[in-house]
């Protein structure tokens, strides 16, 4: 049988052309890495955890009308997506000071913010995805003033809806990184939201207890990170109904 061709592998997914033009299989892997890759591993059923979180966050966000390029999920490690032309900038919501940013401002993490700061960096591994301004933005030609009017407006948006989903489930959202991406619609064009939106690309903080349920805790050797991320799928409701335990794969495939 064809094997579905390969166009893009990164650290923790692979994009396969999907089976309509404009589509793409965004498949999950288990593989954890941080500090720009310095720090590997792979962790069972990390993927299998992250397409459904991934699903339940887009799809919640497409209900609500805000634009993102999940389509639906295919199987346990895998889902149908737009195809976009990304942006080349990470875009970062902070609510409370953590990471990065406490870093290098000296705040002390968990200090909350006047309000949400949105940060850019350009996505480039090279160069470890440096902090950049929307000077460099415009000037390097990365994106528009229109464009960042819309990033700014849907990273808002997606803060709003994710603050409240992990909120109304004990969870404070700390922070979090989006992509997004270029749709055309004939000559319209417009932007949506890429990528994935997972505990790998958010800081997300029991609010009783202040435990860590997201990658810094396998970046700081919290414990297991599978434990950490189900439990917010399983706060969520969307554990996996066939897989009890997930860190334990069947052989049959
Ligand atoms: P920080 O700048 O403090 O390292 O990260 C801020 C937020 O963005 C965190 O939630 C972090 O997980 C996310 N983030 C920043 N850079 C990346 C990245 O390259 N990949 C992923 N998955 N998340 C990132």
């Amino acid at each position: 049988m064809a094997r579905r061709k390969k166009i893009y592998e990164g650290k923790a997914k692979i994009l396969y052309e999907g089976p309509e033009p404009g589509t793409i299989v965004q498949y999950f892997k288990d593989d954890a890495t941080a500090f720009n890759a310095e720090k590997k591993d792979v962790i069972e059923g990390k993927g299998v955890l992250n397409n459904r979180l991934s699903e339940y966050f887009m799809s919640g966000l497409n209900q609500i009308g805000v634009p993102t390029h999940f389509i639906k999920r295919l199987n346990m490690r895998e889902q149908l997506v737009r195809q976009v032309e990304i942006v080349p900038l990470e875009v970062i919501v902070r609510n409370y000071a953590a990471g990065t940013m406490s870093k290098r401002l000296g705040i002390e993490e968990g200090t909350q913010l006047p309000r949400p700061i949105v940060e850019y960096c350009y996505k480039d591994d090279s160069l470890g995805d440096p902090l950049v301004t929307e000077e460099h933005i415009a000037a390097f030609g990365w994106a528009s003033q229109q464009d960042m009017d819309d990033i700014l407006s849907l990273a808002l948006r997606v803060n709003d809806f994710l603050s409240g989903v992990m909120m109304a489930v004990g969870i404070k959202l700390v922070d979090f990184k989006i992509e997004v991406g270029r749709v055309y619609d004939g000559d319209f064009m417009r932007l949506i939201i890429a990528d994935e939106i997972s505990p790998d690309s958010c800081r997300l903080w029991d609010i009783e207890t202040g435990q860590k349920l997201d990658k810094d805790v396998f970046r700081r050797d919290l414990g297991s990170l599978t434990d950490a991320y189900t439990e917010v799928a399983k706060r969520l409701g969307v554990m996996p109904k066939t897989s009890t335990p997930i860190t334990k794969p069947t052989l049959i495939n």
